[in-house]
């Protein structure tokens, strides 16, 4: 039976990439009946320095999101990772199963990296995809949904599956495929075609908040670089123009639709009318989830209830899993 496990970071606010490539099909995976966990991933916040104090707001602003969202958290488990303690536990066993080669290609290193001194980035950066191998594996989940950045770390999660499998002589852990759908598998910056949108980013301009108010995100939008060109007539005419496409796909993610009967209409016509209707499009997909979160934040102590709730109900998943494995290395549990 299938079992999905997927998460974000409590790194920052949420934005329409993590919305579009990930949450919005988080509920969409939920409400198909499949058993779904989501995972806020505070521990792979920190991999980068995060205030505590902003860390654990940003982890109650993303539980409102996904909330906010259609995340059902009595239909979905809902917790933030720290809170069961087996990820940790997991993610060490998988250090000495992965090597370290593995990480040096990841391109996430090598993007969190570019121009900067990797020797100066913490150890846990580096050892990232190993945390996040141990986050799926522990409840030996058959489907992670994710945006196509995530990919790569993907292929490495099964790869660390089959070594485990193959080293300990075992048919344990299973090997998982990664659940790329949708329109915005990629959403990128509006300031740089060839850049992700990030909540990391330190441009806001770069990004759409699911907490931008009306305003911010038509002006965002109507900034977002793009080409003086009108829209293609066909989709071919989109491949060399990286910004056009973003907006068009983005559009076309928010709206349901596909790229095609997005350039069906808009074909031809210049980014004065296809920018405003993006953004009304975009003010009226999430305005509602802005103010439901908006709400929810309000009660914090019923967000920590929730997330309390979840992490209960994931341990109870994770617990044997993490025993088997202990088993299987050799560990004494005698107590
Ligand atoms: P950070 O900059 O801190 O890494 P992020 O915006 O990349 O933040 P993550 O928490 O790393 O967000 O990723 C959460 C999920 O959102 C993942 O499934 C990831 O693939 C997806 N995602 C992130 N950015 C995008 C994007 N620009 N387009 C589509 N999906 C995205
Ligand atoms: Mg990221």
């Amino acid at each position: 039976t299938p079992r999905i496990f997927s998460g974000i970071q409590p790194s920052g606010g949420l934005t329409l990439g993590n919305y579009l490539g990930a949450l919005k099909r988080f509920v969409e995976k939920q409400n198909e009946g499949i058993e779904t966990i989501y995972c806020l991933v505070d521990l792979h916040a920190i991999t980068v320095w995060q205030d505590p104090e902003k860390l654990r707001a940003q982890t109650r602003e993303a539980a409102a999101g996904f909330i906010a969202a259609g995340i059902d958290p009595k239909r979905s488990i809902l917790f933030n990772q720290s809170q069961v303690p087996g990820h940790a536990q997991l993610a060490w066993i998988f250090n000495c199963v992965a090597r370290m080669g593995w990480m040096g290609r990841m391109t996430q290193w090598k993007d969190k990296t570019a121009g900067k001194n990797a020797e100066a980035e913490s150890l846990g950066l580096f050892a990232y995809p190993s945390l996040m191998a141990a986050d799926i594996l522990l409840y030996h989940a058959t489907h992670v949904p994710v945006g196509e950045d995530q990919k790569q770390h993907l292929e490495l999660t099964r790869d660390i599956a089959m070594k485990f499998n193959h080293d300990y002589k075992v048919d344990f852990f299973p090997v998982t495929e990664p659940v790329i759908e949708g329109a915005a598998t990629r959403v990128m910056s509006l300031r740089d075609g060839s850049k992700k949108m990030s909540k990391s980013d330190p441009s806001d301009a770069s990004r759409i908040n699911l907490t931008d108010d009306a305003d911010t995100i038509a002006q965002k939008f109507r900034k977002a670089k793009t080409d003086p060109e009108p829209l293609p007539e066909t989709l071919d005419g989109l491949k060399d123009r990286p910004e056009a496409k973003n907006l068009v796909n983005i559009y076309a993610a928010l709206s349901d639709a596909t790229p095609e009967a997005v350039i069906a209409e808009f074909g031809g016509k210049g980014f004065g009318t296809f920018k405003p209707a993006l953004a009304d499009l975009a003010v009226a997909r999430l305005a509602p989830i802005a103010g439901e979160m908006k709400r929810l934040m309000a009660d914090p102590a019923e967000i920590d209830r929730i997330l309390g709730d979840g992490a209960a109900r994931a341990d109870a998943i994770a617990s044997p899993i993490l025993r088997q494995t202990y088993d299987i290395v050799g560990m004494i549990r005698s107590r």
